[in-house]
């Protein structure tokens, strides 16, 4: 006898969105494992105390795994375990080596049982944020957008008029700054001082500021350690441009996105107009190449790619694409 393990995530707890997983999750565990219906004796299955609104056994014998045993029940509530989980257990008469199954998020990558981390880096307008975005809603684990942090120190030191190239005054500036990252769901807000400035650090001038006070070497270790701090506690996936190299060196994911000038600043512009800002292409693509040079050139945590990143030219990709190469390349990992 022998087992076939699997597991599959859901969005809701809808019946017929745990119809359409159970059958999809033992279509593939057939596949995958050249199964016939008649070699499965029996069909366990467990879910997370999330899930009411259908028995995942109903579901089998609805998709036609009707002739064999069909068990349901429920786990335990477990303190940050996955949510809204089917898992599963095929029992077969079949001498073979069974290859186990996990879609949707469901692998082995729980963040209760332990912390993972996954590193994203790349240049402006490369998707490092979107895909990061998807990967941490996929997995269910939280998504640091270090950028964010970049820019409020950017935004604080032109508020108070600094010298950006003065790395001793903007360490006086921040020594006193609160810089907090909190979570609305999966969304990351970025708290500068007590006010919420999320959407305001998006504006170009807060990119080119931004690229200019982390070059200093002060600044970067008082973010670096905050960065740090958060990984340590929690799974997510994290980008920026020295993740992979200086701040995660031991990631256990590593992704570098690349794509043209030309591509990365249509993006940051389409994404600027979307959201109602007044924006030149031509400056915007200028501003691109001249962070990418100063962020490449600095002489602390540059720009580059780590020697076990995966790269991606997103060039002609869209984001579906790259989310799931990426996801198929973590999960080959594991
Ligand atoms: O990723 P984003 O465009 O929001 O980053 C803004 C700037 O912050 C970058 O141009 C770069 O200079 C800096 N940064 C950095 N290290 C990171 C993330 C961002 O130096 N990990």
């Amino acid at each position: 006898m022998v087992v076939i393990r699997g597991a599959t995530t859901l969005e809701h707890d809808e019946k017929e969105e745990i119809r359409r997983a159970v059958a999809e999750l033992l279509e593939q565990i057939a596949n995958r494992n050249s199964l016939k219906k008649d070699e499965i004796v029996s069909i366990v299955f467990s879910s997370t105390s999330d899930i009411h609104s259908y028995y995942p056994a109903k579901a089998a014998r609805e998709a036609g795994y009707g002739s064999c045993s069909l068990f349901s029940a429920q786990e335990p509530e477990i303190d940050g375990g996955l949510a809204l989980c089917i898992r599963v257990m095929l029992f077969v008469e079949k001498d073979m080596t069974p290859h186990h199954v996990y879609l949707r998020g469901a692998k082995v990558l729980r963040r209760d049982l332990a912390v993972f981390n996954v590193a994203i880096d790349g240049p402006a307008g490369s998707g490092k944020s979107t895909v990061a975005k998807r990967i941490a809603h996929d997995y269910h684990i939280l998504y640091l957008d270090t950028g964010a942090m970049y820019r409020a120190c950017a935004m604080k030191a032109l508020e108070a008029g600094a010298d950006l190239d003065n790395e001793t005054e903007l360490m006086d500036i921040f020594r006193d700054m609160q810089l907090d990252v909190v979570y609305e769901g999966d969304v990351q807000r970025t708290i500068l001082d007590g006010r919420d400035v999320s959407e305001e650090i998006r504006r170009p001038e807060i990119s080119t500021a931004a690229s200019m006070v982390s070059k200093h070497p002060s600044v970067r270790m008082h973010m670096v350690e905050k960065q740090r701090e958060i990984a340590g506690k929690n799974s997510c996936v994290l980008d920026g441009r020295d993740i992979g190299t200086v701040v995660l060196p031991d990631a256990d994911f590593k992704f570098f996105l690349t794509a043209t000038p030309e591509v990365r600043a249509k993006r940051r512009y389409d994404e600027l107009v979307a959201k109602g800002h007044q924006v030149d292409f031509e400056e915007l693509k200028r501003e691109i190449v001249r962070r990418d040079d100063r962020d490449s050139t600095r002489a602390l945590a540059p720009l580059k790619q780590a020697e076990d990143a995966i790269a991606v030219d997103t060039t002609g990709m869209t984001i579906e694409e790259v989310v799931a190469f990426v996801k198929r390349k973590m999960q080959e990992k594991i």
